[in-house]
């Protein structure tokens, strides 16, 4: 199955000059969903991922379901000010100020091995701030995987080290 057909483009969202790559068309069509997620499953099973970690919002699709599937807990990398329980923080540089991701302070152990998702890889900044966000709690990624990698941004360069996986490169 050709995933990348099941991809909507809606060009100008959020902003002007964006062409927003819209994976609700995917989602919605359960063998389009169930192909992507045994591709996910399969590149990960035998990498000894202990928990999946997904990055808020889009990244807690796959990413449960993934976790599910592969016998582990799932955590939600979250932003600012969700989280209830005592926590960690990483801030990050944006085009126009910052952001600011969480996890709880008791959601990874030492010896955790984690695989890292979220739907797409832009400039690669969220998902480097996610890195060293977990890396911070002790725990090993063993994994970095996305549903869509836009190729031509180079979000790659940022994850040096990793062993990054994408089902769709544009
Ligand atoms: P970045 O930190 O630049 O790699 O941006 C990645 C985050 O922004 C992901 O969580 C994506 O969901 C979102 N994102 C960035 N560009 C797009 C796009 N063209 N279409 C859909 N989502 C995007």
């Amino acid at each position: 199955m050709e995933l990348e057909k099941l991809i909507r483009d809606v060009p100008d969202f959020p902003v002007k000059g964006i062409i927003f790559k819209d994976i609700t068309t995917l989602i919605k069509d359960a063998g389009g969903f169930a192909e992507a997620l045994d591709r996910f499953y399969e590149m990960a099973r035998d990498k000894g991922v202990t928990k999946v970690a997904g990055i808020e919002a889009r990244g807690f699709i796959f990413g449960g379901a993934l976790a599910a599937k592969l016998g582990v807990g799932f955590i939600p990398v979250r932003k600012k000010g969700k989280l209830p329980a005592e926590k960690i923080s990483e801030t990050y540089d944006l085009e126009y100020g910052t952001d600011t991701i969480e996890v709880h302070k008791d959601a990874f152990t030492k010896g955790d091995n984690v695989l890292l998702h979220d739907d797409l890889l832009a400039t690669g900044g969220t998902m480097e701030a996610a890195c060293n966000l977990i890396e911070k709690t002790g725990a090993e990624i063993v994994q970095i995987s996305f549903l869509i990698d836009l190729t031509f941004l180079k979000g790659k360069d940022k994850l040096k080290g990793y062993d990054v996986r994408s089902l769709i490169e544009y």
